[in-house]
């Protein structure tokens, strides 16, 4: 079965894909010929889940979902949140959003942090949300190669390691949007 994944992150698009298997194809925005980069303008994760997904509902007639997420630090009132993406600024630089982090963590004993993943899925006239969270703490430094975004200065609870320093299969494994997918999968694999 083809899915739409309301997405051109070809990282994200190979975590889940490596994680589907080859029950579902999954196909990016740029597969269908959509080529807008569909603005997230929702206040919440939820909410830009929604809309991505509804974009490509609407204008494609399509089985689509679509994902948001925010990083979410304790001390610094769940910042960056619904702006993770953007946090130092629109031109959307990981390094430059990682050392904000740091900085403002500077001073801080306090390091928890989650991930927080939202999938929006449309299929069958129907919406249905999968919620992921991963726990973890805010390292001191940026360590691994690996990933993207905030994986070099983020590790989940129970690893000695950031994410960054993990292969993208143990990622997946205990990843935020590891655990929205696989909620998606089992919804999917009981359909009809
Ligand atoms: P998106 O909603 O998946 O595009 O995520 C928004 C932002 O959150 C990204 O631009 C990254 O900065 C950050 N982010 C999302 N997922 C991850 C992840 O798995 N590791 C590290 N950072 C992530």
């Amino acid at each position: 079965m083809k899915l739409v994944f309301a997405s051109n992150n070809k990282n994200k698009i190979a975590e889940i894909q490596q994680q589907v298997g080859s029950q579902f194809q999954i196909v990016s925005l740029e597969d269908i010929g959509c080529l807008v980069d569909i603005p997230e303008t929702a206040e919440t994760i939820e909410g830009n889940a929604i809309l991505k997904a509804n974009y490509v509902t609407e204008n494609y007639g399509l089985p689509c979902f679509a994902d948001d997420t925010g990083l979410e630090i304790e001390a610094l009132n769940n910042e960056p949140g619904v702006y993770s993406a953007r946090y130092a600024g629109e031109q959307k630089n990981a390094d430059d959003n990682m050392n904000l982090v740091l900085q403002k963590l500077a001073s801080k004993t306090n390091r928890k942090a989650q991930f927080k993943t939202i999938i929006a899925l449309n299929i069958n006239n129907e919406q249905h949300l999968f919620e992921g969270i991963v726990k973890g703490e805010m390292t001191t430094k940026k360590s691994g190669s690996q990933g993207f975004g905030y994986d070099p200065i983020f590790q989940p609870e129970g690893f000695s390691t950031t994410f960054a320093e993990m292969s993208m299969e143990e990622k997946s494994v205990i990843s935020h949007r590891g655990i929205a997918v696989q909620k998606l999968i089992n919804f999917l694999s009981n359909l009809d």
